[in-house]
């Protein structure tokens, strides 16, 4: 099969244990791919290709130059699932659209896509193939996305529904969906409001997590149970689970 010339921005990949969220401990490969449609205010992610000149070409990957680095670096066997993170990987849509079914058909693995649930139009590319999809709520008081509510709709609404933004229906893996909120002390009780209405309309957990400034929660132990208790008595299907993998010191 010859190779396309649909490359993607990758700034790294690596092998390492999943932080956050209810698939805290699994072994992964992490893809990290460049760029993203928005600027949280706590973004800590530095997504652009650190190195210049030729060196850069190293981080263009087509399919299946992906997959030959992957298959020669990694142990696919070991590995829980293939993280596609970020930036935010559905502005990789081409791409993933040329991937996921190639490296599909090579190796049974799970796929987990880490996305701030803001691209409703490109979900349909990787929803045939996604077991797991990690969307990100953005409360506007902590990430400064004023209409992220909007977009987080119509995205929630594609993933439930398998409907694409123009009602077409596409294919969907029956796959795990929640959403991670990040908090820190401006949140305010009409975006409470806000997530837990998506989530009953959309069905779909909240996982409540600190914004954390270096190693260290932003917040205090009582503020964080306080914001727990006031989602967990609204929506039964909410947890509280800070990032672990600071504590532990991997990526
Ligand atoms: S969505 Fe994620 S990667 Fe994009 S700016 Fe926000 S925190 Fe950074």
């Amino acid at each position: 099969m010859k190779d396309s010339e649909n490359k993607a921005k990758i700034k790294e990949i690596f092998s390492s244990i999943q932080g956050e969220g209810p698939f805290i401990g699994c072994k992964q490969i992490f893809i990290r791919f460049c760029a993203c449609n928005l600027n949280c205010y706590y973004c800590d992610t530095d997504f652009y290709p650190t190195d210049i000149g030729d060196k850069t070409s190293f981080f263009d990957f087509t399919p299946h130059e992906l997959t030959k680095y992957l298959e020669e670096n990694y142990d696919i066997d070991s590995t829980h699932s293939i993280s596609l993170t970020g930036g935010e990987p559905l502005i990789w849509a081409d791409f993933l659209q040329e991937f996921l079914p190639y490296f599909n058909k090579r190796h049974n693995i799970k796929y987990y896509l880490e996305t701030n649930g803001t691209i409703a139009d490109n979900i349909k590319v990787v929803m045939p193939y996604t077991d797991i999809i990690a969307a990100d709520i953005k409360l506007p008081s902590c990430s400064g996305i004023n209409n992220s509510f909007e977009l987080h709709n119509k995205f929630f609404k594609s993933v439930s529904e398998g409907t694409d933004v123009n009602n077409q229906t596409f294919t969907r893996k029956n796959g795990n969906l929640f959403a991670k909120v990040v908090f820190d002390e401006g949140i305010t009780d009409e975006e409470i409001k806000e997530t837990i209405k998506l989530a009953k309309k959309y069905d779909f957990e909240i996982i409540l997590q600190p914004k954390m400034i270096g190693n260290s929660l932003s917040v205090s132990t009582d503020f964080m149970i306080n914001i727990f208790e006031k989602f967990v008595s609204k929506y039964k299907p909410t947890r509280l689970i800070p990032q672990v993998h600071k504590f532990i010191n991997v990526e």
